[in-house]
């Protein structure tokens, strides 16, 4: 334990300025607290206290109990302050007089499925997800699967000023359940082929980079299915191994790692296993779009699943729409965030959703972004045929991801109010930023709901094309916050 926190201490050192100034900037807005956004309630340990986690957690039970019954599963991940927070939650869930299921440390999409299989209530998961380690968050799920979005969240937020305390005789004890991860890898095996998997398991080579999140949780099953060359397995709060965001910039280890080895592909995942994203056999990356049309082609070539309706957001790729367009198949979409996928999912009773960074809806096994079910579609592909091949069957568009660094949400707000103004007349989709269609051809400027960005993102059937739209779009966004707005 000492050597632990030595470590520790040393990256805390070690990154002090950057840490310092993510406090200081949070400091100037202190009495604000940070609400539901994307995906949750995040912020910084200053921000998002456990003070303040007990008071979300109390009226979220209060909330649940009202519509769905007071049977609430608690998981964490594995970020230094989850288990502080993990506790607060839980003890506000007792106090307001609901019975609390703790599956302790745990992926999301494994958290999500115990929502099912424990026929819970709802579920609260202590994690930041992809962000940097001195972040947190709490994400809120309904007794329905769907994640409670920004909408939503109003009316749990709105409770805080009336909770009542539970009587004395209605506070429980905490039910402790070990290994939801195997539950959850259960429900996965029942939508593969097992027989197949076993028959190639000796064939398959992958490298996985875990990027030190709960997705090494799974490596035991992996490793049953595929010879797997690990990569950053152990969990570790502060993500020393490689920045927890699955970038093509934090997966080049990865990317050498299956050259140098001549592996099949190699696999990575966010810090709390819902995005999944991939490195090919040649070492390139392949961006999410492409993981959500290659899992949509799982359904329909290797499970013989027609796809009707898909959910995508409004920033995911054309790769997906062509490829179910061209098997008879309608795309719907939506705003970006997981709570919108998991409400359309329900609403519309479709067979997969996806979003760009890799986050892939398997209703088969619940309404959550699933990067363990992805990866294990993956690997049964790959007893078909090389990645490279798969990834042939899809249209070939070249994409380009900018960001522009805007502090406030309102500085955000008044840049895309200027450009939906300046681009009125333009083919735009206004659901949430601004999507310009072109023939074959598009871009999507629009504020990140986690972080102090605005992106830009542009998509073409040439790289050059996409460059060359990203910059022009990427310029218009610099100059407006460079100028007086
Ligand atoms: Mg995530």
């Amino acid at each position: 334990m000492k050597k632990v926190s030595e470590k520790t201490t040393n990256y805390l050192e070690k990154n002090l300025n950057e840490i310092k100034s993510n406090v200081l900037l949070s400091s100037s807005s202190e009495e604000i607290l940070p609400t539901f956004g994307t995906n949750g309630v995040r912020g910084l340990f200053s921000e998002l206290t456990p003070h303040y986690a007990l008071k979300l957690a109390q009226a979220f039970g209060i909330w649940i109990k009202n519509r769905y019954g007071n049977k609430i599963i608690v998981a964490r991940d594995q970020r230094i302050t989850s288990e502080c927070l993990a506790s607060a939650v839980k003890s506000g869930l007792l106090s307001v007089g609901c019975e609390v299921y703790d599956v302790g440390l745990c992926s999301s999409p494994g958290a999500e499925y115990m929502l099912n299989h424990l026929k819970a209530s709802g579920l609260i998961i202590v994690t930041a997800s992809h962000n940097p380690p001195e972040y947190n968050a709490l994400k809120f799920i309904d007794g329905n699967g769907v994640t409670i979005s920004k909408e939503r969240g109003k009316e749990i937020i709105n409770l805080i000023p009336r909770i009542e305390l539970a009587k004395i005789e209605e506070i429980k004890p905490i039910q402790y359940i070990t290994n939801a991860e195997s539950y959850h890898f259960g429900k996965i095996l029942r939508n593969l082929n097992y027989e197949r998997l076993r028959q190639y398991k000796n064939k398959i080579k992958v490298a996985a980079d875990f990027g030190n999140g709960t997705s090494a949780l799974y490596e035991k099953f992996l490793s049953d299915f595929a010879v797997i060359y690990p990569l950053n397995k152990e969990l570790d709060g502060l993500f020393r191994g490689r920045k927890s965001e699955p970038t093509p910039e934090n997966l080049q280890k990865l990317s050498e790692y299956v050259k140098k080895y001549g592996l099949m592909a190699g696999f990575a995942w966010d810090g709390d296993a819902d995005r999944f994203v991939m490195i090919d056999e040649h070492g390139n990356y392949i961006f999410g779009d492409k993981v959500v049309a290659l899992s949509t082609l799982f359904k329909i070539k290797i499970k013989n699943e027609k796809i009707k309706k898909a959910i995508i957001t409004v920033s995911t790729g054309r790769v997906v729409e062509d490829i179910v367009k061209k098997h008879g198949g309608e795309v719907i979409y939506t705003k970006v965030g997981a709570p919108y996928l998991s409400e359309e999912m329900l609403n519309q009773k479709a067979q997969i959703a996806g979003e760009e960074v890799g986050g892939v809806i398997w209703p088969e096994v619940s309404l959550a972004k699933d990067g363990i079910m992805t990866s294990f579609a993956i690997i049964e592909m790959l007893t078909y045929k090389p990645l490279s091949e798969w990834l042939n069957e899809l249209p070939e568009y070249y994409n380009v991801k900018n960001k522009v660094y805007i502090p406030t949400n309102e500085m955000k707000n008044l840049i895309i109010e200027e450009i939906k103004e300046r681009l009125k007349n333009e083919n735009i989709i206004t659901i949430d930023g601004i999507r310009i269609n072109f023939e074959d051809s598009w871009v999507i400027i629009r504020a990140s709901g986690t972080e102090p960005y605005i992106r830009i993102f542009a998509e073409a059937k040439t790289k050059e094309k996409a460059k060359e739209l990203a910059e022009k779009y990427t310029e218009m966004v610099s100059k407006l916050a460079n100028s007086s707005l």
